[in-house]
């Protein structure tokens, strides 16, 4: 699963040329950095490697959530439509940008379900963020349809799916923008560190010049804010260390998933041995990036049963649907509306006036679904000890 198993020389060497410059900063400082702009190169890269236009760096994926929605125009009095299932990160920007958050089911693709999207689309409705949770596919064209029968655009939620595709198609550029998240434990990381990626040159200038506290970046003898400010911004800027450290994992991208999906195949061929087993749906298995395997058993109790002797067998999987990060009947802050602001913000507004009320029980499809749901984080670096290790505890599962 994570870029952190593949570090090595490479990473290594990159951060060096960056250091023997001394030049921390991505912008400016033309004659001391040699003509090194890590950060802008690794935009370009990746946004390359996923077939966009434009990448726009920033300190994390839930900066590049907020940057993206920022750019798109998103604040209060707007709704945006998102998945149950999700990291909190998605709606944390929601909210940060000052709208209110809708949650959708999630079919066995384990990502929003289109029929319920059409559902929760109300005249407030201004984005659609669907999540490629997993390392897979979301019905990205089904949702693109709804969106565009709505007028409303779609940013892609791609944090947990660099190098996934969807017939051939990188996952992120199908919206209007994707964003990817760098953090320590995703399929590529910077330590901390985001991506957006787009093709609307327009948007792009707006995320860059937002990321960067609102300075303009028309290349003009002023330099960077040389003419001035647009609209108000914050700072979400990306090191050139990190810049140096992703182009040294993008470029490993591929074997990462080429290594992911070997294992994955190996340990889904022993679970398939278990009676009543059924896999995650994945839309496209060649665009799959295998950083997580995901399987049913046919009820909740049985999915406790079989857990409980992988867990004694050494190679207990993850429970998703107790899973306090990830599930939204398990995000007790939000069903609480906890907030460090002392006038309720963003769950009230106007002096109480305005509530927004979050209930427990409101996906219920998605809580049966998660309730059989077992899942396995797919390493990169797979030892036969370890794989035989998984595999025995599968076996011995098949009698649960
Ligand atoms: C990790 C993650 C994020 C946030 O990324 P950070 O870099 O940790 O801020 C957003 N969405 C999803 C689905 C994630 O898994």
């Amino acid at each position: 699963m994570p870029g952190f198993e593949v570090f090595g020389a490479e990473e290594k060497k990159e951060i060096m040329e960056v250091l023997d410059t001394g030049v921390l900063f991505r912008y400016e400082f033309a004659e001391q950095r040699n003509n090194i702009f890590k950060v802008r190169e690794f935009e370009e890269k990746f946004a390359g490697y996923c077939g966009s236009g434009y990448g726009q760096a920033v300190t994390s994926g839930t900066a590049a959530l907020k940057v993206a929605m920022a750019a798109l125009g998103i604040g209060p009095g707007d709704e945006v439509i998102t998945q149950g299932f999700t990291f909190v990160a998605t709606w944390e920007a929601i909210f940060d940008v000052g709208a209110v958050p809708v949650f959708t089911e999630v079919d066995e693709t384990l990502n929003m379900d289109p029929a319920d999207l059409e559902k929760k689309i109300t005249k407030k409705t201004k984005l659609i963020i669907p999540v490629h949770m997993l390392g897979a596919q979301a019905r990205i064209k089904e949702i693109l349809a709804v969106a565009d029968r709505h007028s409303i655009p779609v940013l892609e939620d791609t944090a947990q799916a660099p190098g996934a595709k969807l017939g051939g198609k990188a996952l992120g550029s199908f919206g209007v923008c994707g964003t990817f998240s760098f953090d320590a434990v995703k399929t590529i990381t910077t330590g901390e560190g985001g991506m957006v990626i787009t093709d609307d040159e327009h948007l792009w200038r707006r995320m860059s010049e937002y990321h960067d506290h609102g300075h303009d970046h028309v290349v003009n003898p002023g330099g960077r804010g040389g003419e001035g400010r647009d609209f108000i911004g914050f700072n979400y800027r990306m090191m050139e260390i990190q810049g140096a450290i992703g182009l040294a994992q993008l470029a490993k991208l591929d074997d990462i998933v080429a290594g992911q999906r070997r294992n994955k195949a190996a340990i889904k061929e022993a679970a398939a041995h278990i009676p009543g087993v059924t896999f995650r749906t994945i839309l496209d298995e060649q665009g799959d990036s295998a950083s997580f395997l995901g399987f049913f058993l046919p009820d909740a109790e049985a999915a406790a049963r079989v857990n409980a002797i992988l867990a004694d067998n050494g190679a207990g999987a993850i429970p998703f649907g107790s899973n306090t990060w990830h599930f939204y009947p398990k995000w007790e802050h939000l069903l609480n509306g906890s907030t460090l602001a002392r006038s309720g913000w963003p769950f009230q507004s106007g002096g109480g006036k305005r509530r927004v009320v979050y209930d427990a029980d409101v996906l219920p499809q998605s809580a049966a679904i998660m309730d059989r749901l077992l899942v396995y984080p797919v390493p990169v670096n797979l030892t036969e000890e370890r794989l035989r290790q998984i595999t025995a505890a599968l076996n011995r599962a098949v009698n649960y």
